[in-house]
């Protein structure tokens, strides 16, 4: 590609960011081309990696004025594609070398941060000082940085006492399209701290937050911090119907209980049993916790919950190595979609979603079959299920459908198959049934594309 004047991009990109920061190698590309899930890969044209915001301001003045397409990259963790180039001679910007803590200020309770940390770094930094975020990010938190988890609205650890990702974010730092720097909220003042975002005017953080990079560049964030918990616990019900488990988590939100809760409806976890059920994690002071298990105890036993010992402990505790797990065990095809819903109409709302995974129990059932044993067969149901998370006032329904049965069966490469099995069934078929259940998020809908 030649740039006006016979100068190439490449050499534009290396006066930026110094050759060890620019590639257009191709094993280095292919890299790129791929998220965490199993969406046709794409690679970039290059990919650099910034030290400075001085540098992606350049490069998006650059990329403008070549309208060259500029995708933003956090740690590629995302499920559904959204860090993948999605058109020829994309430039990737990986942020995770941005990844300092700027400032922890105890006086106004917050802690300032680059968009490309991870999570547990944050995390890790603050409890070394006696604090804690609300909010610890999603299942990702190990590798996920703070910046992706804004730019798709990720739904955090925590969501049953916080609610959305939003509630804790005071303040953003975002590069513009057109290399201007954008500070919102009390940061907007020229030297002011970035330490409430509901003042002066238009609430300007909240366009950022679940933009997937479409609007700018999130390079530094300011969350709110908290005094480090003293006790946690964990509680887990199993219930012989849908609408006693929903009853208890009603319960649960109304009278603001736990800090996470989640409840799974198919399938329900065979140590649990039942037709639903229900973990929940408390957090506070050891009284409070105290006083959250008495409370939830009294609820799950109104709503006729059978008490499963262990399950809530283990689940937690092992909340960054299951999921990751689960998804390696359900190989290629998982893809996944979220919404919210009002948790007294997810009975009604999951009654089609559930009755899409009947319609499939034959092909389930046959894909454990080959080879014929427990082991397959049960995976082959893990794939195809809901849960559901809940959130301060609403749930977040997700569907995991797999294409899987397509992939064993299919004469086609393997990558082939996997990505026509899921352009031409499982995605369609899902996301037309998501967006017809509610208001899923951005990403559903662009999958349905
Ligand atoms: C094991 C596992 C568990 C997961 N658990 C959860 C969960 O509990 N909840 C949940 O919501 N998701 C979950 N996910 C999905 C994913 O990890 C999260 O959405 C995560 O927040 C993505 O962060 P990332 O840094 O990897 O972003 P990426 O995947 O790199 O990027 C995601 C999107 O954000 C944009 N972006 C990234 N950084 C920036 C930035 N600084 N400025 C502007 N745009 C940017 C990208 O362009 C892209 O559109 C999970 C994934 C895995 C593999």
């Amino acid at each position: 590609m030649q740039l006006r004047g016979g100068e190439t991009l490449y050499q534009s990109l290396v006066e930026i960011f110094g050759k060890e920061r620019v590639s257009k190698e191709d094993f280095e590309l292919l890299c790129y081309s791929r998220d965490a899930g199993s969406l046709l890969p794409k690679s970039p044209e290059y990919v650099v990696v910034p030290n400075s915001k001085e540098e992606i301001q350049r490069l998006l003045v650059l990329a403008r004025k070549e309208k060259r397409p500029v995708t933003v990259r956090g740690a590629g963790s995302s499920m559904c594609g959204a860090p993948i180039p999605l058109v020829d001679s994309s430039i990737v910007l990986d942020l995770t070398r941005m990844r300092r803590i700027l400032d922890l200020n105890e006086d106004t309770m917050s802690i300032l941060v680059e968009g490309g940390i991870t999570w547990t770094e944050v995390i890790e930094y603050l409890q070394e000082k006696g604090w804690e975020l609300g909010l610890e990010g999603p299942w990702s938190a190990p590798s996920a940085t703070v910046g992706g988890a804004i730019a798709v609205a990720a739904i955090c650890m925590g969501a049953a006492r916080f609610g959305g990702l939003g509630s804790e974010i005071l303040g953003l730092e975002v590069i513009l399209p057109d290399g201007g720097i954008m500070r919102t909220g009390t940061g907007a003042h020229p030297g002011n701290l970035m330490v409430d975002r509901d003042c002066n005017g238009i609430d300007m953080a909240g366009l950022f937050i679940g933009s997937h990079g479409t609007l700018g560049v999130i390079t530094e964030v300011s969350l709110k911090i908290y005094p480090l918990h003293e006790a946690e616990d964990y509680f887990a019900f199993s219930f012989s119907s849908l609408d006693d488990a929903i009853e208890a988590l009603h319960g649960l939100a109304r009278y603001r209980i736990p800090y996470d809760t989640r409840i799974f409806v198919h399938p329900v976890p065979e140590e649990m049993g039942g037709r639903a059920c229900l973990v929940s994690m408390l957090k506070g002071t050891r009284a409070e916790v105290q006083e959250q298990g008495r409370l939830g105890l009294e609820l799950m036993r109104r709503a006729r919950g059978k008490q499963i010992p262990d399950f809530g402990k283990t689940y937690y505790q092992g909340r960054f190595t299951t999921r990751a797990e689960a998804f390696g065990k359900a190989g290629p095809g998982w893809l996944e979609v979220a919404g919210f819903i009002p948790i007294k109409k997810y009975p009604e709302m999951a009654a089609p979603v559930l009755d899409y995974f009947a319609e499939r129990k034959a092909e389930i059932e046959r894909l454990g079959t080959h080879p014929p044993t427990p082991t397959e067969f049960r995976r082959a149901r893990q794939q195809l299920r809901t849960s559901l998370l809940m959130s301060t006032e609403s749930l977040s329904a997700r569907m995991h459908a797999i294409a899987r049965m397509l992939f064993e069966e299919g004469k086609l490469e393997p990558l082939d198959a996997i990505a026509t099995a899921i352009e031409q069934t499982t995605l369609e078929e899902v996301c037309s049934l998501a967006v017809q259940l509610a208001n899923w998020r951005t990403w559903s809908l662009v999958l349905c594309r």
